[in-house]
């Protein structure tokens, strides 16, 4: 075990020390509260070996943009620049405060962490969608729709966008096209004059405070061309999960969320001292974003290589393209995080069921495993297992 001394303010502190007595005091300067949040690191596992790309960054260390409505933090390739096929924005607004109307290159999925809030979109034939979100909620806006959200109360959510290199800060915003459009070309192309634009914004208005709104049906627009057919809201908490003795999977992509083409997601839980079970998944990165809780992720690159990271509430995790990896529950909470896909398809391999429908002979000569082994495979895939021990 990690051997720990007290310091003069009588803190706990955790030494890189292994168990078999490898490393050695560590009396100089140290961050302290991160050695305590990053046990795994201080002192890896002995299995952890080789060269990798750093997997984790919290959203913790990220700068906020600060404005009267609301916050938003973002991890893109710039903050962790292994993750080139997805980014991050966690976003709050309060009660009226609004995302202004703006749209982007990327699709944008979200899935709304407290609170409630509106969200208002219009597709390129004219049908429109304004629906309101909750806890446990998804929306999903294709590339170049526009699109807005305001807070009906204090509410908080995480945007992914599946481009790495996205910022939220430079979207195409409706306040930023006014501002650069003559006013008498504004006029001309609504029909009125050019006073009728005296007070709009002269930049980029990005978050405000507005009123709150009245209820949904209050606020109906109804378009001559209808409403968009494919639902950008999916409710993914009140989805039927897949249980296991370890936690439940929630999985979402354009199986069951159709217009979500180019993101998949799971949402996983893992009771305390369980594990997500040994994986990879054969068609892209994963981005993960962790919800409660704390684990520890060792992810298997090949060639003698592995590293393990710990994660906690509000971190951001990556998984390169098909390496192996697992994540464990380490702390007394239930972990609750989401794998996130630059896929129209989730999809994972099992390392269990793998093995459990490859002939036997061929398993234990390669592996030089018994019976013990042998006899436990299954040949059903879980997402989560308990751990055994
Ligand atoms: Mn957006
Ligand atoms: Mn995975």
């Amino acid at each position: 075990m990690e051997k720990r001394s007290i310091n003069q303010v009588g803190m706990n502190v955790p030494q890189p020390i292994r168990s078999d007595g490898a490393g050695g005091i560590d009396s100089g300067p140290r961050n302290i509260m991160r050695d305590l949040q990053n046990p795994n690191m201080l002192v890896p596992p002995i299995t952890d070996a080789g060269l990798l790309p750093n997997l984790k960054f919290s959203f913790s260390d990220t700068s906020m943009k600060l404005d009267h409505g609301g916050w938003s933090r973002e991890i893109t390739v710039r903050e962790l620049p292994i993750a080139t096929t997805l980014a991050g924005v966690n976003m709050s607004l309060t009660a009226g405060g609004v995302r202004e109307l703006h749209w982007h290159k990327q699709a944008e999925w979200s899935y709304m962490l407290l609170g409630r809030a509106r969200i208002t979109a219009v597709d390129q034939q004219g049908r429109n969608f304004i629906a309101d979100i909750g806890p446990g909620d998804i929306w999903y806006f294709p590339p170049g729709i526009p699109h807005s959200i305001q807070g009906l109360e204090h509410c908080e959510f995480l945007l992914v966008f599946d481009d790495g290199n996205f910022s939220d800060l430079s979207t195409l915003s409706i306040s930023d096209w006014f501002a650069h459009t003559p006013k008498d070309v504004l006029a001309a192309n609504f029909g009125v004059p050019e006073s009728a634009f005296n007070s709009i914004p002269s930049e980029q208005v990005y978050i405000y405070q507005g009123e709150v709104p009245g209820p949904l049906e209050s606020q109906e627009v109804q378009s001559p061309y209808g409403e968009v057919p494919l639902t950008f809201k999916h409710e993914l908490v009140k989805q039927t999960p897949i249980r296991t003795p370890g936690g439940s999977v929630r999985i979402v992509d354009s199986s069951n969320f159709q217009i979500s083409k180019t993101i998949a997601a799971a949402l996983v839980e893992i009771e305390s001292g369980a594990m997500r079970e040994l994986h990879w998944h054969p068609n892209n990165d994963e981005w993960q974003y962790y919800l409660t809780g704390q684990g520890r992720m060792t992810v298997f690159t090949g060639n003698g290589a592995a590293r393990t990271f710990d994660y906690r509430a509000g971190d951001v995790g990556y998984v390169p393209f098909a390496t192996g990896h697992y994540i464990q529950n380490t702390g007394t909470e239930t972990l609750w995080f989401l794998e996130m896909f630059k896929s129209n398809r989730f999809e994972d391999v099992s390392l269990n069921q793998w093995l459990a429908l490859t002939p036997k002979e061929l398993v234990k000569s390669n592996l030089k495993v018994g019976a013990e082994l042998i006899d436990s495979l299954r040949k059903e895939k879980w997402p989560v297992v308990k751990k055994s021990i």
